[in-house]
């Protein structure tokens, strides 16, 4: 690994060698988007996962609103994304788990891996997603891997002929009870409301599905298990009328959001009553030259689509951010500077 030399540190002392001009921390479509520009433009990009690339498209089995594919396989856009930043010459390190990033006071941040290592750059871009929310009931933790599960692409295959209950009212609840229906013998989608969130198209699709049934202003109070050591039921309750039922199911597959994976930022950073990142429009946050993308910022919806616009716009900016810092004193802060934009 080449080292580009930082600039000379405050009070005389040589300032720690910068490794990297960025690094991307999480191979989502974000990531993966934002290692292709930060490649293209010649910076010497590391992106850091702790899986393998790909992200939420890992989970999706079927893509159909990435523009250019009618339709495509989620393992199949994964990789796309990820042999066209390879080609740009981002470096990519797997298996690794960041624990933490940190601005340092002599210029440039550092990011610390739970296997030891330490990593330096000019600038980080955090593209680290989020972790899906539990229902917090009893017997979930427990039968979390024997019939509670958060993946239908991953599990789906194990429930063929059974009864399965899927929780939340989201896309992503919607789409994946459609998506069961090709193993199971029957989904009970149970929603705390009288209405879906998820979009009409979504929507339309599972209606139309007679293996779907959607219970109502329901929340799911219990999982409960068999002999078997496997989930045997769902214990509902109807908010509205109280009434209670134990929902004979051998799956119950949560999918009622997720939280974002902001924990390794060292500092504040800015961020919403829920956690997600606040940037500007240059996805920088308010920790100058920390930028942030895809389902960790906080914005109106969270698709492929947005996380590769987000990825490109975080990747140019931080390339602005690393240029400006090479002709600036060593503890200048760079504005980034808008081209080409409209005048207000
Ligand atoms: P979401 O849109 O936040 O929906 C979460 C759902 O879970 C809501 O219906 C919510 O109910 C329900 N919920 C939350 N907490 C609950 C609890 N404790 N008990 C029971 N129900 C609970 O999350 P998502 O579906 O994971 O989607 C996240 C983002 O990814 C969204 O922006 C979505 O558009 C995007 N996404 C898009 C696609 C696609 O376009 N193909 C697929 C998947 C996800 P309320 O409605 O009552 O709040």
């Amino acid at each position: 690994m080449s080292t580009i030399e930082g600039t000379a540190g405050a009070a005389g002392t040589a300032a720690p060698s910068i490794e990297y001009d960025v690094i991307i921390i999480g191979a989502g479509p974000a990531g993966l988007t934002a290692a292709l520009y930060a490649g293209r433009s010649m910076l010497k990009t590391l992106v850091l996962e702790t899986g393998v690339p790909g992200g939420e498209l890992l989970k999706t089995e079927r893509i159909e609103d990435y523009p250019g594919f009618e339709h495509i396989d989620g393992w199949e856009l994964a990789q796309r994304f990820e042999s066209h930043a390879r080609k740009f010459g981002a470096e990519f390190r797997t298996g690794v788990t960041v624990t933490g990033v940190r601005k340092l006071p002599e210029g440039g941040f550092s990011a610390h891996t739970a296997e030891g290592e330490v990593f330096r750059a000019r600038t980080v871009i955090i593209t680290a997603g989020g972790t899906p929310f539990t229902l917090g009931v009893p017997g979930e933790l427990e039968y979390a891997g024997k019939g509670v599960s958060y993946c239908a692409i991953c599990d789906g295959a194990f429930f063929k002929g059974h009864t399965v209950a899927v929780v939340g009212g989201g896309d992503a609840a919607v789409e994946e009870s459609d998506f069961l229906t090709r193993y199971v013998e029957k989904v009970y989608l149970i929603h705390r409301r009288d209405e879906l969130r998820a979009s009409k198209i979504l929507q339309n699709r599972i209606f139309a599905n007679p293996k779907i049934e959607v219970i109502w202003n329901t929340v799911v109070t219990a999982i409960n298990g068999g002999p078997n050591g496997l989930v045997q039921s769902a214990r509902l309750c109807n908010v509205a009328t109280g009434e209670t039922l134990d929902l004979p199911v051998t799956g119950v597959f949560v999918f009622i959001g997720f939280r974002p994976n902001t924990g390794v930022i060292e500092g504040h950073a800015a961020h919403d009553q829920m956690g997600y990142l606040i940037t500007d429009m240059n996805m920088e946050t308010s920790i100058k030259g920390l930028f942030a993308a895809g389902d960790v910022r906080a914005q109106l919806t969270r698709q492929v689509t947005t996380a590769a616009g987000d990825g490109t716009t975080a990747a140019i900016a931080a390339e602005k951010y690393v240029t400006a810092l090479r002709t600036l004193p060593p503890a200048a802060e760079p504005e980034i500077v808008q081209t080409g934009g409209y005048a207000a």
